[in-house]
Protein backbone atom coordinates (compact mmCIF):
# COMPACT_ATOMS: atom_id res chain seq x y z
CA UNK A 1 0.00 0.00 0.00
CA UNK A 2 1.25 3.46 -0.89
CA UNK A 3 1.92 5.86 1.25
CA UNK A 4 -1.07 8.08 -0.39
CA UNK A 5 -3.41 4.99 -0.32
CA UNK A 6 -2.56 5.00 3.48
CA UNK A 7 -2.86 8.45 4.13
CA UNK A 8 -6.35 7.74 2.22
CA UNK A 9 -7.16 5.33 4.69
CA UNK A 10 -6.72 6.98 7.64
CA UNK A 11 -8.53 9.97 6.49
CA UNK A 12 -11.26 7.66 5.71
CA UNK A 13 -11.00 6.06 9.24
CA UNK A 14 -10.94 9.29 10.32
CA UNK A 15 -14.33 10.42 9.01
CA UNK A 16 -16.03 7.34 9.94
CA UNK A 17 -15.46 7.65 13.62
CA UNK A 18 -16.20 11.39 12.83
CA UNK A 19 -19.56 10.00 12.10
CA UNK A 20 -20.46 7.66 14.66
CA UNK A 21 -19.40 10.30 16.98
CA UNK A 22 -21.94 12.14 15.42
CA UNK A 23 -23.88 9.63 15.98
CA UNK A 24 -23.73 8.80 19.05
CA UNK A 25 -24.32 12.80 19.83
CA UNK A 26 -27.62 12.87 17.46
CA UNK A 27 -29.10 9.73 19.76
CA UNK A 28 -28.19 11.16 22.71
CA UNK A 29 -29.56 14.66 21.96
CA UNK A 30 -32.55 11.93 20.88
CA UNK A 31 -32.66 10.42 24.00
CA UNK A 32 -32.78 13.73 25.65
CA UNK A 33 -35.68 14.95 23.49
CA UNK A 34 -37.17 11.93 24.37
CA UNK A 35 -37.07 12.43 27.76
CA UNK A 36 -38.15 16.06 27.68
CA UNK A 37 -41.55 14.68 25.56
CA UNK A 38 -42.12 12.34 28.14
CA UNK A 39 -42.18 15.49 30.84
CA UNK A 40 -44.12 17.67 28.37
CA UNK A 41 -46.53 14.39 28.06
CA UNK A 42 -46.88 14.30 31.99
CA UNK A 43 -47.77 17.52 32.74
CA UNK A 44 -50.17 17.50 29.87
CA UNK A 45 -51.73 14.25 31.66
CA UNK A 46 -51.64 16.21 34.91
CA UNK A 47 -53.25 19.38 32.90
CA UNK A 48 -56.31 17.00 31.34
CA UNK A 49 -57.67 17.14 34.39
CA UNK A 50 -58.27 20.57 33.63
CA UNK A 51 -60.22 19.73 30.91
CA UNK A 52 -63.47 21.39 30.29
CA UNK A 53 -66.45 20.00 31.05
CA UNK A 54 -68.81 17.68 27.96
CA UNK A 55 -72.28 20.02 27.35
CA UNK A 56 -74.04 17.43 29.38
CA UNK A 57 -71.47 17.17 32.31
CA UNK A 58 -74.25 18.35 34.72
CA UNK A 59 -76.54 16.50 37.71
CA UNK A 60 -79.96 16.91 36.81
CA UNK A 61 -81.95 15.24 39.08
CA UNK A 62 -86.17 15.37 38.46
CA UNK A 63 -89.15 14.37 41.08
CA UNK A 64 -86.82 12.30 43.03
CA UNK A 65 -88.60 10.62 45.35
CA UNK A 66 -87.35 8.04 48.40
CA UNK A 67 -89.96 6.34 50.75
CA UNK A 68 -89.22 4.48 54.17
CA UNK A 69 -92.36 2.58 55.13
CA UNK A 70 -94.84 5.06 53.87
CA UNK A 71 -92.46 7.89 55.80
CA UNK A 72 -91.40 10.00 52.84
CA UNK A 73 -87.59 11.61 53.21
CA UNK A 74 -87.29 13.25 49.98
CA UNK A 75 -90.54 14.85 48.17
CA UNK A 76 -90.54 14.57 44.57
CA UNK A 77 -87.43 16.70 44.05
CA UNK A 78 -86.17 19.23 41.17
CA UNK A 79 -82.58 20.22 42.05
CA UNK A 80 -79.31 20.69 39.03
CA UNK A 81 -76.25 20.86 39.59
CA UNK A 82 -73.94 22.23 36.16
CA UNK A 83 -70.58 21.68 35.96
CA UNK A 84 -68.46 23.75 37.80
CA UNK A 85 -70.59 24.32 40.52
CA UNK A 86 -69.57 23.61 44.27
CA UNK A 87 -72.96 23.20 45.34
CA UNK A 88 -74.07 23.16 49.37
CA UNK A 89 -76.50 21.20 50.99
CA UNK A 90 -77.81 22.34 54.21
CA UNK A 91 -80.66 22.17 55.91
CA UNK A 92 -82.08 20.52 60.13
CA UNK A 93 -81.34 17.21 60.82
CA UNK A 94 -84.02 14.67 58.92
CA UNK A 95 -84.17 17.11 56.33
CA UNK A 96 -82.80 14.42 53.86
CA UNK A 97 -79.60 15.52 52.53
CA UNK A 98 -77.80 12.14 52.77
CA UNK A 99 -81.12 10.14 52.02
CA UNK A 100 -81.05 12.37 48.21
CA UNK A 101 -77.04 10.98 48.26
CA UNK A 102 -77.88 7.84 48.66
CA UNK A 103 -80.54 7.32 46.12
CA UNK A 104 -78.13 9.18 43.70
CA UNK A 105 -75.66 6.59 44.61
CA UNK A 106 -77.86 3.35 44.38
CA UNK A 107 -77.62 2.91 47.97
CA UNK A 108 -81.85 3.53 48.42
CA UNK A 109 -84.42 2.85 45.90
CA UNK A 110 -86.13 5.77 44.55
CA UNK A 111 -88.52 6.77 41.68
CA UNK A 112 -88.33 9.84 39.61
CA UNK A 113 -85.11 10.51 37.65
CA UNK A 114 -81.42 11.58 37.77
CA UNK A 115 -79.18 11.76 35.25
CA UNK A 116 -75.38 12.70 35.23
CA UNK A 117 -74.10 13.79 31.98
CA UNK A 118 -77.51 12.25 30.33
CA UNK A 119 -77.20 8.91 31.72
CA UNK A 120 -79.92 7.72 34.14
CA UNK A 121 -78.57 6.73 37.50
CA UNK A 122 -81.75 6.01 39.66
CA UNK A 123 -82.17 1.66 39.00
CA UNK A 124 -78.20 1.17 38.77
CA UNK A 125 -76.08 -0.43 41.26
CA UNK A 126 -73.54 1.46 42.91
CA UNK A 127 -70.58 0.03 41.03
CA UNK A 128 -71.82 0.88 37.99
CA UNK A 129 -73.00 4.37 39.12
CA UNK A 130 -69.01 4.99 39.99
CA UNK A 131 -68.15 3.68 36.57
CA UNK A 132 -70.42 6.74 35.50
CA UNK A 133 -68.15 8.78 37.30
CA UNK A 134 -70.04 9.75 40.61
CA UNK A 135 -68.39 9.29 43.46
CA UNK A 136 -69.23 9.68 47.14
CA UNK A 137 -67.68 9.79 50.41
CA UNK A 138 -69.35 9.01 53.78
CA UNK A 139 -69.91 10.86 57.10
CA UNK A 140 -67.30 8.77 58.48
CA UNK A 141 -63.83 7.87 56.38
CA UNK A 142 -64.18 4.71 54.46
CA UNK A 143 -60.17 4.26 53.63
CA UNK A 144 -59.30 0.66 54.22
CA UNK A 145 -57.01 1.59 57.52
CA UNK A 146 -54.55 -1.75 57.23
CA UNK A 147 -53.11 -0.36 53.67
CA UNK A 148 -51.28 2.44 53.00
CA UNK A 149 -51.99 5.34 51.56
CA UNK A 150 -50.55 4.97 48.23
CA UNK A 151 -52.68 0.96 48.38
CA UNK A 152 -55.65 3.17 49.01
CA UNK A 153 -55.20 5.08 46.24
CA UNK A 154 -54.13 1.81 44.36
CA UNK A 155 -57.25 0.30 44.86
CA UNK A 156 -59.24 2.99 43.83
CA UNK A 157 -57.34 3.11 40.64
CA UNK A 158 -58.40 0.08 39.99
CA UNK A 159 -55.08 -1.84 40.17
CA UNK A 160 -56.69 -5.35 40.03
CA UNK A 161 -53.57 -7.58 42.20
CA UNK A 162 -53.83 -10.33 43.74
CA UNK A 163 -54.30 -9.58 47.26
CA UNK A 164 -50.29 -11.10 48.60
CA UNK A 165 -49.36 -8.56 45.60
CA UNK A 166 -51.79 -6.29 47.64
CA UNK A 167 -49.40 -6.36 50.33
CA UNK A 168 -46.40 -6.79 49.18
CA UNK A 169 -43.96 -3.24 48.87
CA UNK A 170 -45.52 -1.04 47.03
CA UNK A 171 -44.49 -0.43 43.86
CA UNK A 172 -44.62 2.95 41.90
CA UNK A 173 -47.00 4.59 41.64
CA UNK A 174 -49.11 5.77 38.09
CA UNK A 175 -49.32 9.53 36.98
CA UNK A 176 -53.03 9.80 37.99
CA UNK A 177 -52.06 8.50 41.37
CA UNK A 178 -48.89 10.66 42.16
CA UNK A 179 -50.85 13.94 40.46
CA UNK A 180 -53.71 12.97 42.92
CA UNK A 181 -51.42 12.48 46.12
CA UNK A 182 -49.77 16.22 45.17
CA UNK A 183 -53.38 17.65 44.90
CA UNK A 184 -55.05 16.23 48.07
CA UNK A 185 -51.35 16.93 49.99
CA UNK A 186 -51.07 13.86 50.51
CA UNK A 187 -47.29 13.27 49.06
CA UNK A 188 -45.69 12.66 52.04
CA UNK A 189 -47.68 10.47 53.37
CA UNK A 190 -47.61 7.65 50.71
CA UNK A 191 -46.21 4.79 52.59
CA UNK A 192 -48.26 5.47 55.80
CA UNK A 193 -50.77 3.62 56.85
CA UNK A 194 -54.25 4.99 56.41
CA UNK A 195 -55.35 4.29 59.56
CA UNK A 196 -52.40 6.47 60.70
CA UNK A 197 -53.52 9.73 59.29
CA UNK A 198 -54.94 12.31 61.39
CA UNK A 199 -58.99 12.75 60.69
CA UNK A 200 -58.19 15.45 58.27
CA UNK A 201 -55.86 13.46 55.92
CA UNK A 202 -57.89 10.41 55.69
CA UNK A 203 -61.38 12.64 54.67
CA UNK A 204 -58.41 13.82 51.66
CA UNK A 205 -57.47 10.57 50.96
CA UNK A 206 -61.22 9.66 50.31
CA UNK A 207 -61.01 12.54 48.05
CA UNK A 208 -58.05 11.69 46.57
CA UNK A 209 -59.72 8.31 45.78
CA UNK A 210 -63.02 9.60 43.89
CA UNK A 211 -60.45 11.59 41.66
CA UNK A 212 -58.30 8.87 40.51
CA UNK A 213 -61.45 7.10 40.15
CA UNK A 214 -61.95 9.92 37.83
CA UNK A 215 -65.20 10.74 39.57
CA UNK A 216 -66.53 13.96 37.59
CA UNK A 217 -69.74 14.56 40.37
CA UNK A 218 -68.60 14.17 43.80
CA UNK A 219 -70.86 14.08 46.41
CA UNK A 220 -69.51 14.69 50.07
CA UNK A 221 -71.26 14.15 53.44
CA UNK A 222 -70.15 16.03 56.02
CA UNK A 223 -66.50 16.39 54.78
CA UNK A 224 -64.90 18.33 57.18
CA UNK A 225 -67.17 17.91 60.54
CA UNK A 226 -64.49 16.91 63.23
CA UNK A 227 -61.73 18.78 61.18
CA UNK A 228 -59.55 21.51 62.83
CA UNK A 229 -59.76 24.95 61.16
CA UNK A 230 -56.76 24.53 59.38
CA UNK A 231 -57.81 21.70 57.93
CA UNK A 232 -60.80 22.87 57.25
CA UNK A 233 -59.38 25.37 54.99
CA UNK A 234 -57.13 23.14 53.54
CA UNK A 235 -60.39 21.30 52.80
CA UNK A 236 -61.95 24.20 51.03
CA UNK A 237 -59.70 25.01 48.56
CA UNK A 238 -59.27 21.61 47.56
CA UNK A 239 -62.84 20.90 46.68
CA UNK A 240 -62.76 24.85 45.22
CA UNK A 241 -59.94 23.15 43.17
CA UNK A 242 -62.02 19.93 42.21
CA UNK A 243 -65.10 21.87 41.59
CA UNK A 244 -63.55 23.96 38.63
CA UNK A 245 -63.94 20.69 36.21
CA UNK A 246 -66.71 18.90 37.89
CA UNK A 247 -69.36 19.03 39.70
CA UNK A 248 -69.39 18.55 43.33
CA UNK A 249 -72.19 19.13 45.92
CA UNK A 250 -71.15 19.11 49.73
CA UNK A 251 -73.76 18.28 52.48
CA UNK A 252 -72.63 20.69 55.53
CA UNK A 253 -73.63 22.23 58.58
CA UNK A 254 -70.58 23.87 59.07
CA UNK A 255 -71.90 27.67 57.87
CA UNK A 256 -68.88 29.88 58.19
CA UNK A 257 -67.09 26.93 56.08
CA UNK A 258 -70.06 27.05 53.44
CA UNK A 259 -70.12 31.15 53.51
CA UNK A 260 -66.05 30.71 52.42
CA UNK A 261 -66.76 28.17 49.70
CA UNK A 262 -69.73 27.99 48.61
CA UNK A 263 -70.84 28.73 44.82
CA UNK A 264 -74.11 28.10 45.34
CA UNK A 265 -76.78 27.12 47.86
CA UNK A 266 -79.40 24.49 48.50
CA UNK A 267 -81.55 24.65 51.54
CA UNK A 268 -83.56 21.20 52.37
CA UNK A 269 -86.25 20.77 54.78
CA UNK A 270 -88.58 17.94 55.08
CA UNK A 271 -87.27 16.45 52.09
CA UNK A 272 -88.16 19.67 49.89
CA UNK A 273 -86.16 22.52 48.98
CA UNK A 274 -86.83 25.45 50.74
CA UNK A 275 -84.83 27.76 48.79
CA UNK A 276 -81.99 28.11 46.62
CA UNK A 277 -79.60 30.82 45.53
CA UNK A 278 -76.43 32.37 46.00
CA UNK A 279 -74.70 32.42 49.90
CA UNK A 280 -76.08 36.17 50.06
CA UNK A 281 -79.70 34.61 48.57
CA UNK A 282 -80.05 32.31 50.99
CA UNK A 283 -78.83 34.47 54.11
CA UNK A 284 -81.45 37.25 53.10
CA UNK A 285 -84.44 34.80 52.60
CA UNK A 286 -86.90 35.10 55.64
CA UNK A 287 -87.98 31.61 55.67
CA UNK A 288 -84.42 30.27 55.79
CA UNK A 289 -83.28 32.38 58.26
CA UNK A 290 -86.65 31.44 60.56
CA UNK A 291 -86.41 27.64 59.95
CA UNK A 292 -82.90 26.95 59.65
CA UNK A 293 -80.37 29.99 60.43
CA UNK A 294 -82.41 31.81 62.69
CA UNK A 295 -80.81 30.22 66.14
CA UNK A 296 -77.35 30.53 64.59
CA UNK A 297 -77.82 33.99 63.80
CA UNK A 298 -79.30 35.14 67.07
P1 LIG B 1 -80.15 14.44 56.83
O1 LIG B 1 -78.98 13.82 56.16
O2 LIG B 1 -80.66 15.64 56.13
O3 LIG B 1 -79.91 14.71 58.28
P2 LIG B 1 -81.41 11.90 56.25
O4 LIG B 1 -81.43 11.90 54.78
O5 LIG B 1 -80.39 11.08 56.91
O6 LIG B 1 -81.37 13.40 56.79
O7 LIG B 1 -82.81 11.42 56.78
C1 LIG B 1 -84.04 11.93 56.31
C2 LIG B 1 -85.17 11.23 56.99
O8 LIG B 1 -85.27 9.90 56.53
C3 LIG B 1 -84.99 11.16 58.51
O9 LIG B 1 -86.26 11.35 59.10
C4 LIG B 1 -84.49 9.75 58.73
O10 LIG B 1 -84.88 9.28 59.99
C5 LIG B 1 -85.17 8.99 57.62
N1 LIG B 1 -84.38 7.86 57.16
C6 LIG B 1 -83.15 7.92 56.60
N2 LIG B 1 -82.70 6.71 56.28
C7 LIG B 1 -83.66 5.84 56.65
C8 LIG B 1 -83.81 4.42 56.58
N3 LIG B 1 -82.87 3.65 56.04
N4 LIG B 1 -84.95 3.88 57.05
C9 LIG B 1 -85.93 4.64 57.58
N5 LIG B 1 -85.86 5.99 57.68
C10 LIG B 1 -84.74 6.58 57.22
MG1 LIG C 1 -77.03 13.30 56.93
Amino acid sequence: MSETELEQLRRDMQQMRDEAKQMRDEAARMKAEIAEERERLATQLAALDDRGGQWNDYLEIRGLHVQFDGFVAVKNLDLTVMHGDLRFLIGPNGAGKTTIIDAITGLVPATGSATFRGEQLLGKKPNDIVKLGVGRTFQTASVVEELSVLQNLQIAEGFRKKGRELFAKPTGASQNVEYMMEVCNLKDDANKLAGTLPHGKKQWLEIGMLLVQDAHLLLLDEPVAGMTPAEREATGELLKRCSRNRTVIIVEHDMDFMRQFADSVTVLNQGEILAEGSVEDIQNNEEVVRIYLGGEQQ
